[in-house]
């Protein structure tokens, strides 16, 4: 006479583990008929009759994966003389939820309750006698990777095998749910026959690949649906759902039984954690954390550097190239070329480099210590509150260094319609290249505030949030977020190597664009801004210029925003090529670079008339941080939706949004500023209403709420 042990438990519950310990090296592997998943069998070590089946790991014996169907049927089919089941105890509640069902088919079972080890070390007790009364079956301690009670285990498995079988105790649902399921008992069994239990709740999950087994009719098939929806009406939930709480219901009563808990001791990560993903602490700490950090790279430190580098290029860089040229005896307009036009151009972006490496050696360290999950998780409670999924918080993280990879993280989104919202908008945060345009109208209208820089970031994630919920709102966009799921690392000392890697690898590509892209846009923009249509030199301040005729000929378009100047339009066109170029462009028509301390005061006032002073200068940050992105983003865009209808959509939503916003902004602020109330004050504010509106107005498009994922864990 022989015999069948299965051994079944979780994913990770130690089941290999014990399989090796059970079997020593005698096993075989194959595979199960038909499809993919390994089947391992070993006999039982100083037991040549019994044989051990190691199912595959699973979390319940819903007919969904392969898996599960394997096990279910195996288990159900062969009828093993003995079903070992392995129990993680540092998670019980979820692995007994299997071992809920495995009872059912009224199997004789002994459970394996292993990482005993981790749970001692955590302090929790579970009663082990008290759990063996409610579950009817006997219950041995085991740490698996150590083998210890593994012999136990074994006496105990062998000594039920050889005498009377002893049955385990199916859970005891609702007094509701008893008495349906026992209609359906009713119903489905005239002969006597085992399954009772385990036949009625498939029948009543309406589990086809179960039911095939018993073969019922179709007048009772059809008494069995009625009892269903009448159930699912009452429930107002679908029958596998209603079977889940259900079971989870009761676990949760052993559980209370069973295991009790010690204090939880707090660690240092949690003390932490207990302040900064507080529920009203939270958002706060965070932007005190990014005013800090913007305090520190574009008010301070960084400025500092910057200064110094824009220093160095006025003098002694841009006299040394020029009097070396002139030195060559090489013709004076070619020598203005690279003296104003590339090294002034060029040279106004990468002074902007010591404010990038302290902005992103700063970002980095927050990242590397473990905050900026936490600022996830904080932020992910914001954006489901309104309807967006936490996810899109990632693509937002990457997208303040560049929105090219933050445009592609969004694959990270599994949802198609939240994916394509992320796409549109996750360029409104301020990436590296748009850091010296704002640093440069903070420090030449607002005295370096570090206010400006964190309003620009908090109206950049702001904008992603306020465009989420309008663009929801549109058939083709609207979904339900999908829950998210993010483990939070330890707090740890950040990595220098890697903080250094992150800043050197920013600065890089930084310079490199700026000795490609950059460098090609100012030699054509130094010539536009230098020559007239019949290509003669212009005069010093450029007003003939072919550039200031093409910047005129659109600058009406930006009048309602507040700075309708050519050099402003003209500067907000070249953005588009690469967001430096604005910066870039600014040093090619006013001579104006990062060192805003050094600058001449006709120079600074010549800036400031031509943005618009203070309010039209902010409205220009407003444009140009909103407004559609770079080419390169404009590409990954094109790649990432994969339509040119999507495209279009994206860049037109970015276009009119931002236009709005600087619209509004421009208009409001100057009302309560300087009392200007005209046309454009009363269609700002009815822009500013329908906006409201926009933002508030009920979906018709909510998709029905699908709750599936409840078997796998609660
Ligand atoms: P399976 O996925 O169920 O096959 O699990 P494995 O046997 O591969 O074990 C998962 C992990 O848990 C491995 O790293 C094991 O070393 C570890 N493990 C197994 N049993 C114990 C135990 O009792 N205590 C501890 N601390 N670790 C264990
Ligand atoms: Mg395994």
């Amino acid at each position: 006479m022989s015999f069948k042990i299965a051994l079944a438990g979780n994913p990770n519950s130690g089941k290999t583990t014990l399989f090796n310990a059970l079997t020593g090296s005698k096993q075989r592997v194959g595979n199960w008929p038909g499809v993919t998943v390994d089947k391992k069998m070993g006999i039982l070590k100083g037991h040549d009759d019994i044989e051990i089946e190691d199912l595959p790991g699973i979390y319940s014996l819903s007919p969904y994966t392969m898996e599960e169907v394997v096990s279910r049927k195996y288990l159900v089919e062969e009828h093993p003389d003995m079903i070992i089941n392995l129990v993680d105890a540092t998670n019980l509640t979820r692995n007994l939820y299997l071992t809920s069902q495995l009872i059912e088919l009224n199997i004789p079972t002994v459970i394996a309750l292993n990482m005993m080890d981790l749970l001692n070390q955590k302090g929790d007790k579970i009663d082990v006698k008290k759990l063996e009364k409610e579950l009817g079956c006997p219950v041995v301690e085991i740490v698996a990777s150590k083998k210890n009670g593994v012999e136990k285990l074994i006496n105990k498995a062998v000594n039920m095998l050889k005498s009377t079988p002893k049955y385990p105790k199916v859970l005891k649902f609702s007094d509701e749910a008893e008495e349906f399921l026992n209609s359906i008992s009713n119903i489905i069994s005239e002969k006597d026959f085992t399954l009772k239990r385990y036949f009625s709740i498939k029948a009543f999950e309406n589990d086809s690949d179960a039911l095939k087994e018993i073969n019922l009719s179709s007048k009772k098939i059809d008494e069995i649906t009625k009892i269903r929806e009448d159930v699912e009406n009452r429930e107002d939930d679908i029958a596998e759902s209603i079977i889940t709480t259900e079971r989870y219901d009761a676990l949760e009563k052993i559980s209370d039984i069973v295991l009790k808990k010690a204090p939880p001791k707090l660690s240092k990560t949690d003390k932490i954690d207990k302040i900064v993903t507080n529920r009203i602490l939270g958002l706060p700490i965070f932007a005190l954390v990014m005013f800090a950090i913007y305090f520190i790279s574009i008010s301070t430190i960084g400025t500092a550097g910057t200064d110094w580098l824009n220093g160095f290029i006025e003098d002694p860089v841009q006299p040394a190239v020029k009097s070396f040229l002139t030195g060559l005896g090489i013709n004076e307009i070619l020598i203005g070329l690279v003296v104003n036009g590339v090294v002034g151009g060029v040279g106004a972006v990468i002074g902007f480099l010591p404010q990038m490496m302290v902005l992103f050696a700063c970002l980095a360290i927050l990242e590397d210590c473990g905050y900026m999950s936490r600022v996830a998780f904080v932020m992910d409670r914001i954006l489901r509150r309104f309807g967006l999924s936490g996810k899109s918080f990632i693509p937002m993280m990457i997208g303040t260094g560049c929105s090219v990879p933050a445009i592609q993280a969004s694959r990270t989104i599994e949802n198609d319609k939240d994916r394509k919202i992320t796409i549109m908008t996750v360029s409104f945060m301020p990436c590296g290249a748009k850091l010296p345009v704002i640093s440069l109208i903070a420090g030449s209208l607002f005295n370096s505030a570090a206010w400006v820089s964190t309003s620009i970031y908090f109206v950049g994630i702001f904008a992603i949030i306020i465009s989420g919920v309008i663009l929801k709102k549109f058939k083709s966009l609207a979904s339900e977020p999908a829950p998210f799921v993010m483990e939070l690392p330890q707090y740890h000392l950040p990595s220098i190597i890697s903080v250094l890697r992150y800043t050197f690898d920013k600065a890089m590509s930084f310079v490199k664009r700026a000795g490609t892209i950059i460098f090609a846009s100012t030699i054509v923009l130094w010539f536009l801004a230098n020559f007239d249509f019949s290509f003669n030199l212009v005069d010093e301040n450029g007003a003939n210029s072919i550039l200031a005729s093409i910047g005129g000929l659109l600058s009406w378009i930006f009048i309602p925003l507040g700075f309708g100047s050519w050099q402003a339009t003209v500067a907000t066109v070249t953005g588009w090529i690469a967001k430096e170029n604005i910066v870039a462009t600014m040093g090619v028509v006013l001579g104006l670079g990062g060192s805003m301390n050094e600058s001449s005061p006709e120079l600074l006032q010549a800036f400031a008339s031509s943005i618009g002073g203070p309010i039209g200068g902010y409205s220009f940050l407003l444009f140009n941080m909103l407004c559609m992105p770079c080419f390169a983003a404009v590409g990954a865009i094109a790649t990432e939706m994969n339509s040119k209808k999507w495209t279009l959509a994206a860049i037109g939503y970015q276009m009119v949004f931002s236009y709005v916003i600087a619209f509004i902004f421009f208009n409001l602020a100057r009302f309560f500023a300087e009392g200007i109330f005209n046309l454009w004050t009363v269609i700002a504010i009815l822009l500013f209403a329908t906006l409201i509106y926009m933002v508030f107005r009920k979906s018709k498009h909510k998709e029905r709420k699908m709750e599936y994922s409840v078997n796998i864990a609660k």
